[in-house]
């Protein structure tokens, strides 16, 4: 770290106004050295849409004897650095003998389970230590972060280290004018904000957040610079969604203020008022869509491609939902791409191979559907400019069929980014901010939804409605309701995705299908919910027990691979990988830089580090290159993600274990994507597609499937909705 960067650091913990501006010298001296691990925290990305939790009561504190033999200077100490939720607060008592005695953090809004918990750990290690220079306290990296730097300034205060003052705009101004810049560490990496200001404004900020998750924290990265400015300070909401980045952005943002001169206890707080005033509007479409996800832009591009008059409600400030994260690709048979690459497959053998993964259990007709026409949907890709030539094997495919892009990019980030671009160049807009909170029925006919922002209340009639409001896989109540042993359980699923839609069409009678069929994926990153995209396996990866072992076929479909994990000392495992396997997926990079990865540049250094035995290991990649050179597997029978064994150095792992990925079941539709009622009817006016719906992917759903099903249903619920409006116009 320059030191320059490092003064920032500094000046930024000193921010909460609660210990007088102070600039310490010396800064070297104080830095933290060891680096702390990627933070459970960032899980709030993917699943927090919630407020901060409650503060914990008392500070934390952790004491000695008065008699600590130490250097420094008898007194009390405190240093203030911002946590995950607010600031941390460190304070050191120094006893007569010049040991610290006495060490108390307060940080009344890092997460109780998390931070919270981690603060009489980091306690404990400063007393021990008598010293800021300890580990941070692992899945804490933000709440270790703060404390350990609020401790540095506590410590270097007790070792009487010369201060200065900070800079300070002279009078009544706000700011010294001029650039400065700031970074913290977002969801993937740093985070930069150069600011400019003038005396009593500020003028401009540009916020680098290239790491962040595209699509969420990319959405948090291109808002704040406008909520800010348009606040004129920073104390505003952070993105639903995408509190981790927008928290990065605060931080980096208060370090460039007050290097600027700020005194940052003046700016107000401007948050959006809750239960103020709402407005009342009436609305009036031919379609309304509830969801801004792959299945709703899908549907929005083709209503409104047929002539018809679109409204896409989307309840995040942001499209996208579980779509964005979507790493795999796209199931499709008989595709062009296919055929240009030599790959013989076939719609039945998509159909028998999805009715097998899912158990027998889908609904054969809605399968037979989805692999009719998932060449035409992925010709339809093709013509919105979303090519997804690349074509591989997945799990549970017989033949290489996913399609993918062409750069290793993940499939949901870039199909998001196409829709939102088709859909602008069409005119299309996303209502974003607004709930639907239930659907009209006039009759028994489906008439229209009522919606809420934080500013109206909506009635919007309609001559249909299309329901792609995703899955429940983020409302841990259903969830436990329908599968009360998955209590607990990580999940991949976007904050958005909370069952709105199956709540919505249950009350008006939609039946539900498969409800209690909730899939496990068996390789996500738990400390951050990071899903390891199963391209990882598929060009070759292999996964191996805390022995070092293999244990399964890795590319079984996700069920037998969750189970097959869990059945391991300690229920994980490790993905192991190699150089060539890097390069040849993007994805990869996106997990390297949110510091999940652990690298080694033999087998045995890798194993060293995971605390497997580097014998056991090395043997383990000996005999499955072999494997490979053979083209069999005498071990698991694993057939396929074989074409290149694991040689080139360095060598990677992830841990990984498993966790809710997709809610298969939900409401119950025909071939033609209309909603079907308790008694087997269809609910006029009402149409579904996507993981809102169920009956698709049966009790398993096989990679690579959830994108061709918004693609052909998103198509099929439109065309009917279109046709419906047609016949009812
Ligand atoms: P799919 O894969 O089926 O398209 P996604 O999870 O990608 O599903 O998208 C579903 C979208 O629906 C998400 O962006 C989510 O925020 C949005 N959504 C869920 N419930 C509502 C609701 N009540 N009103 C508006 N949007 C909603």
């Amino acid at each position: 770290m320059s030191k320059g960067m490092a003064k920032r650091k500094i000046i930024a913990g000193l921010i909460a106004g609660i210990v007088s501006i102070a600039l310490l010298l010396g800064m070297e001296a104080i830095e933290r050295k060891a680096p702390v691990p990627v933070s459970e925290e960032p899980a709030a990305q993917s699943g927090e849409e919630a407020a901060p939790a409650p503060a914990p009561a008392e500070p934390a504190s952790a004491s000695v004897s008065a008699d600590t033999a130490g250097e420094f200077q008898a007194g009390t100490y405190t240093g203030t650095a911002n946590g995950f939720g607010g600031p941390v607060d460190v304070t050191l008592t120094v006893g007569d003998a010049g040991g610290i005695t006495n060490v108390e953090i307060k940080g009344d809004g890092e997460t109780p389970d998390v931070g919270g918990a981690a603060i009489p750990t980091l306690a404990g290690r400063i007393l021990e230590a008598q010293s800021a220079e300890v580990d941070g306290v692992s899945g804490a990296t933000f709440t270790s972060q703060a404390v350990l730097d609020a401790a540095a300034q506590a410590v270097a205060q007790a070792s009487g280290q010369e201060v200065m003052a900070a800079p300070k705009a002279e009078g009544d101004n706000l700011f010294i004018p001029g650039t400065y810049s700031g970074t913290s560490k977002g969801f993937g990496g740093d985070v930069d904000v150069t600011v400019t200001v003038s005396e009593k404004s500020i003028d401009d900020i540009k916020i680098d957040g290239s790491h962040e998750t595209e699509n969420i924290g990319s959405f948090a990265v291109d808002m704040l610079d406008d909520r800010i400015l348009e606040a004129q300070t920073p104390n505003v909401d952070a993105l639903t969604g995408a509190t981790v980045t927008s928290n990065a952005v605060f931080r980096a943002l208060n370090d460039a203020l007050v290097l600027a001169g700020a005194d940052l206890s003046k700016f107000p707080t401007v948050t959006k008022e809750a239960g103020g005033e709402k407005t009342y509007e009436e609305l009036e479409t031919d379609i309304v869509i509830i969801g801004a996800g792959g299945a709703g832009m899908t549907a929005a591009i083709n209503a409104t491609q047929a002539g018809k008059k679109v409204i896409l409600l989307e309840k995040m400030p942001y499209a996208g939902g579980n779509t964005t994260k979507a790493t795999g690709g796209m199931n499709a048979a008989e595709t062009h791409y296919q055929a240009e690459q030599g790959i013989e497959d076939s719609v039945e053998q998509f159909v028998e191979d999805t009715m097998k993964g899912g158990h027998d259990i889908n609904d054969r007709d809605l399968v037979t559907v989805m692999a009719a026409n998932s060449a035409k949907g992925i010709d339809w890709l093709d013509s919105i400019g979303a090519p997804l030539p690349k074509v591989s094997f997945s799990g549970g495919a017989t033949n290489k069929r996913i399609h993918s892009p062409e750069d290793g990019s993940g499939v949901g980030a870039y199909l998001v980014t196409s829709f939102l671009r088709t859909m602008d160049e069409l005119g299309i807009q996303v209502m974003y901010d607004t709930r639907a909170t239930s659907l009209m029925t006039l009759d028994g006919t489906v008439v229209g939804v009522q919606a809420s922002s934080d500013s109206a209340n909506y009635t919007i009639r309609a001559k249909a409605v299309i329901l792609a409001t995703g899955g429940f896989g983020n409302n841990e109540d259903m969830v436990v309701h329908y599968k009360p042993d998955l209590k607990g359980t990580v999940t991949t699923s976007a904050p958005g995705v909370t069952g709105d839609g199956i709540l919505m069409a249950e009350a008006v009678g939609a039946d539900l299908v498969d409800i209690d069929q909730i899939q496990l994926h068996p390789t996500v990153e738990q400390s951050t919910s990071m899903l390891i995209t199963e391209g990882v396996r598929g060009d070759g990866a292999i996964l191996v027990n805390q022995e070092g072992k293999r244990f399964i076929n890795e590319l079984l479909t996700r069920d037998v691979v969750s189970a097959g994990e869990l059945a391991q000392p300690g229920s994980y495992a490790y993905i192991i990988f190699d150089q060539h396997l890097r390069d040849g997926l993007k994805a990869i990079e996106k997990y390297v830089s949110t510091g999940i990865t652990v690298q080694g540049d033999t087998i045995e250094a890798l194993a060293e580090q995971l605390d497997i035995d580097p014998a056991t290991l090395a043997d383990t990649l000996k005999t499955w290159n072999q494997y490979v050179a053979d083209g069999k597997d005498p071990d698991f029978d694993r057939t396929t993600g074989m074409d290149a064994d694991l040689s080139q150095p360095p060598y990677y792992a992830i841990k990984i274990a498993p966790g809710i990925h997709h809610t298969m079941g939900g409401v119950k539709i025909d071939t033609s994507a209309r909603v079907i009622d308790v008694n087997g009817k269809p609910i006029p006016g009402l149409f579904a597609a996507g993981e809102v719906t169920g009956g698709v992917h049966g009790g398993n759903r096989i990679g690579g499937n959830a994108v061709a099903d918004i693609v052909v249903f998103g198509n099929v619920a439109s065309q009917s909705a279109v046709a419906w409006c047609d016949e009812n116009g």
